[in-house]
């Protein structure tokens, strides 16, 4: 079987609808036929500030939530990235191949730190693409199921693995992102034009599967939409009901074409209702699942415990030829 890497921020204490979709789905259905890692990779949320209780818990929870959505942990290895020291370990070696100038070009620290300032800015965020490659190579991955907001950081681990191969000699598998279609990215239900994420400063616009039902109804039931009043298609014109229309088609497998005929001389308002059954039914049984686990942290502990041993058993064997690549000695 071939290698699967990917992961996810505990950033919140609850996942979003965009999370649902654009991964965890994607990852419940590829189980099966990949050897797959996932990681809470909770060595990247401290790129930017975490309370430490808080940062404790929403690692938790992100775990919680993985295998309420179906991502089983006898099958699939789930565990949290700081449970596996190579991690760091790794992105060390790979920061002295990284160019200063090639860190630099990446889009997500330009956007990020543009928005923060300098002085607000980590050299950990700087460096986050590095760590990010260690995940990935540390596991000879051989894809990389991403959103398209991380097709660059995929693109500079390549560059690492061969680089690397090329100066030591082959030591890493160099991977392949699978990146999601445009139809799986989901949009903020207030601001439709931005990207929905666990970390927005409003969260009237963002679905969380942890969230009360009711909540849930009634962000779908105030979601921004436009005046023209039809059930249709148009990411540029009606970027609101496009968004809608794709969390729809995600979560019912229907095509958009048949739902817009479903809703077709039908106002918004019942289309909504349609979709925050759809939503609320999808959620229902994930958000139970989830809180049962939270309820029992010790045995949600030993689960990961237990992931993380199997992780780390590939991680170090990486880990240890690297460093024998490298010339580091050998401690007798
Ligand atoms: P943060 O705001 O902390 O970056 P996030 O919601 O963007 O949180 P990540 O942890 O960065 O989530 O990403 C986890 C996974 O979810 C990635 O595979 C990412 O591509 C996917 N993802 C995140 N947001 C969306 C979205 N709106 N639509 C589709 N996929 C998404
Ligand atoms: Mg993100």
């Amino acid at each position: 079987k071939q290698r699967l890497y990917s992961g996810m921020q505990p950033s919140a204490d609850s996942l979003q609808i965009g999370n649902y979709i654009g991964a965890l789905l994607q990852w419940r259905g590829m189980q099966d036929e990949y050897d797959a890692f996932f990681s809470v990779v909770d060595l990247h949320a401290i790129t930017v500030p975490q309370d430490p209780a808080q940062l404790r818990e929403k690692t938790r929870r992100t775990a919680a939530q993985y295998i309420a959505a179906g991502i089983e942990p006898s099958r699939s290895t789930l565990y949290v990235q700081s449970h596996v020291h190579a991690h760091a370990e790794l992105a060390w070696i790979l920061s002295t191949i990284t160019g200063f100038g090639e860190a630099g070009r990446m889009t997500q620290f330009k956007d990020k730190s543009q928005k923060q300032g300098a002085d607000a800015t980590s050299v950990g965020l700087f460096t986050y693409p590095v760590l990010m490659a260690a995940d990935i190579l540390l596991y000879q991955t051989d894809v990389v199921p991403v959103g398209d907001d991380q097709k660059q950081h995929v693109e500079l681990t390549r560059d690492l693995a061969e680089r690397f191969n090329s100066r030591f000699g082959d030591t890493f598998t160099v991977p392949n992102p699978v990146i999601q279609s445009e139809t799986a990215r989901i949009y903020d239900l207030q601001e439709p034009t931005s990207k929905m994420s666990k970390s927005a400063e409003s969260h009237a616009g963002v679905l969380w599967l942890l969230d009360e039902p009711s909540i849930t109804a009634k962000k779908i039931m105030r979601a921004v939409t436009d005046s023209e009043g039809s059930v249709r298609y148009d990411r540029a014109a009606k970027p609101g009901v496009s968004n809608l229309l794709t969390i729809y088609s995600a979560i019912t497998g229907r095509p958009v074409a048949e739902i817009e005929d479903e809703y077709a001389g039908r106002g918004y308002g019942d289309f909504k209702k349609g979709l925050r059954d759809v939503v609320v039914a999808e959620f229902e049984p994930v958000r139970a699942r989830a809180l049962e686990l939270l309820a029992d942290p010790a045995e949600l502990d030993r689960v990961l415990a237990a992931n993380a041993d199997r992780a780390a058993e590939v991680a170090d064997a990486t880990l240890a030829a690297v460093y024998e690549r490298v010339g580091l000695l050998r401690r007798g």
